[in-house]
């Protein structure tokens, strides 16, 4: 049985309780993505999972899917990215002990302070970002061509003769 994701939490005594949260977060929410896109309408959907690993090990396992509306750095055109995404975060109380974690594991430090599990969620989102968006080739500049078919419309073709020409073009 999932909860509802509160602003803050004690991660120790999630870990204890085996805690479980899930539920659909609005970008509008998460200010350090939210000015990387073209569009913050929408949200994210997350499930968060507190528990510990055969070795005794603290884990919260951090999974976000989300559509996130970018801009194509090629045709500068809207592009929609999918992130499908689950992080590993092993709960350590400083930096050393997160140096030897083994490798499927991110260090998340935490001391006596509650977290914000948002501010995971919103981690694990940057972490997916592309470096440079771009459409794949075929999809590139699909918003000039339709511009272009627009203006052939507006000459008297016809609606027809443009799906016509969207259809020849495929
Ligand atoms: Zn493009």
């Amino acid at each position: 049985m999932s909860l509802p994701l509160p602003d803050l939490l004690d991660p120790w005594r999630a870990v204890d309780n085996r805690s479980v949260f899930a539920g659909r977060l609005p970008f509008s929410r998460l200010p350090r993505l939210r000015v990387l896109l073209l569009d913050t309408a929408g949200d994210a959907t997350f499930r968060l999972a507190f528990f510990r690993d055969e070795e005794h090990r603290a884990v919260l396992r951090c999974g976000v899917t989300a559509t996130l509306k970018l801009r194509c750095q090629r045709c500068l055109e809207a592009l929609d990215y999918q992130v499908d995404t689950i992080g590993l975060l092993a709960l350590v109380s400083g930096i050393d002990e997160g140096r030897r974690l083994p490798e499927r594991y991110d260090p998340l430090i935490v001391g006596h302070e509650p977290i914000r599990p948002r501010d995971s969620i919103e981690d694990e989102l940057l972490l997916a970002l592309p470096h440079i968006p771009m459409h794949i080739p075929d999809a590139c500049g699909t918003g000039t061509r339709m511009a272009n078919l627009a203006l052939t419309q507006a000459k008297g073709t016809g609606p027809f003769a443009v799906l016509a020409e969207l259809k020849r073009r495929e």
